[in-house]
């Protein structure tokens, strides 16, 4: 199967001859009226009827008990941290492959990155390499889960769900709660993905999600924190409004807060997308049947939401055995404007947290040099 013939394929799925996005998004439901009723409202920042709306959208979604909204999903990541205790001095389990976004939430809590290794199948952390690392380099302790290496404090256990392909949610919750840490769910890219049946972002003390302009639904700008927990649901909405104490015209702030609040505009948009993702998902996963069947012919492997699990199929990922031929594909598609991408570079590997600690990486650095994402914007019609 050459660069050629996976092109027109690709052409053909979307029936055009021009260019091709890796995603982009699809407003036709509710998006334009919602946000001229906004404007009309006056309510266009951080107080409005549909931030409220959209929360509870997502939460009755997802299953979670609360949500709630922010400006992004690196400021959602950023609470959810520091609200499962992480602080100066902490250390935070994480996976090298990843968005950056992952690690710098780690870092504005002045902790730094452990980076151990993810499966091959759902790309996202291993419950193997979990188990492994704690046992080996750590030590229980009065002040809590210890690193024997650096002698600072694991706060918290980071796994994110890679395109939308859940991790194995089952084993990383038994380990977390064998070693008594807190597990958090960087569920940026699997609004819709769900594990055993239960939605992703919901399985630990708290999860995350973005609606960045590239993600399965958008907000423009935007994320949501989900928990279970009625007192971290309510420090998670004052530490979002700037530790406003809540009084009618006096301003009394308790803490050093942030302004990382939804604004009313953004939440209208949100509403809107929600309508919508039933239609958007199932688009998705009829576009990642169509190339799982194209390329089952061919040495290439379209990767499958794993066993017991449904993934939202947010950017089709393809692995091509040869890495010459995935870099070949690359830049061939994107010469021919198709628009492709490699996963991203190893988060070991930028300045930033190359000195942070890391484990056996063998999976995350074979995936890093073999995946290649495809265009992946849902088809309506
Ligand atoms: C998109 C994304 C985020 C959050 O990104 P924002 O652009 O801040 O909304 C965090 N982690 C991962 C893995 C992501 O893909």
């Amino acid at each position: 199967m050459t660069p050629e013939h996976i092109i027109r394929y690709i052409r053909e799925l979307y029936q055009t001859e021009d260019f091709i996005p890796l995603h982009e998004p699809r407003f036709a439901g509710n998006e334009k009226q919602y946000l001229l009723n906004c404007i009309d409202s006056t309510f266009v920042s951080s107080v409005g009827s549909y931030v409220t709306r959209f929360e509870d959208m997502v939460a009755k979604y997802t299953g979670a008990n609360f949500a709630i909204a922010t400006v992004n999903g690196s400021a959602a990541l950023h609470i959810a941290l520091k609200l499962a205790g992480v602080g100066p001095g902490d250390e935070v389990i994480t996976q090298p492959l990843t968005f950056v976004a992952t690690c710098n939430a780690i870092t504005y809590c002045g902790a730094r990155p452990v980076f151990i290794d993810v499966e091959r199948q759902s790309m996202g952390m291993s419950p193997d390499s979990l188990l492994q690392f704690l046992s080996q380099h750590t030590t229980q302790t009065e002040a809590g889960c210890i690193n024997k290496r650096s002698g600072n404090r694991i706060a918290a256990v980071l796994p994110m769900h890679t395109f939308g392909f859940p991790c194995q949610l089952d084993r990383l919750v038994q380990i977390c709660t064998q070693f008594q840490l807190p597990l958090i769910e960087d569920a940026a890219e699997s609004l819709g993905s769900y594990y055993h049946g239960q939605h992703t972002g919901t399985f630990g003390l708290l999860g995350t999600l973005s609606f960045n302009g590239n993600k399965t639904i958008t907000t423009g700008g935007g994320g949501m924190i989900l928990t279970n927990d009625a007192a971290l649901a309510q420090r998670a909405r004052h530490l979002t409004t700037t530790a406003k104490v809540p009084h009618p015209y006096e301003f009394q702030h308790d803490e050093v807060g942030y302004n990382y609040r939804l604004p009313n505009l953004n939440a209208a948009l949100g509403c809107a997308q929600m309508e919508m993702l039933p239609r958007l998902l199932a688009s998705k996963r009829a576009l990642a049947l169509e190339y799982a069947a194209f390329f089952a012919s061919s040495d290439h492997e379209l990767v499958t939401e794993p066993d017991q699990t449904l993934a939202n199929y947010w950017l089709n990922t393809l692995i091509v055995p040869d890495q010459s031929k995935r870099d070949l594909l690359l830049q061939q598609l994107n010469a021919a404007g198709v628009m492709s991408r490699p996963i991203w570079t190893l988060m070991t590997k930028l300045a930033m947290y190359q000195d942070c600690q890391a484990g056996d990486l063998t999976q995350a650095l074979w995936l890093e040099q073999h995946v290649i994402n495809l265009p992946s914007s849902a088809r309506l019609t």
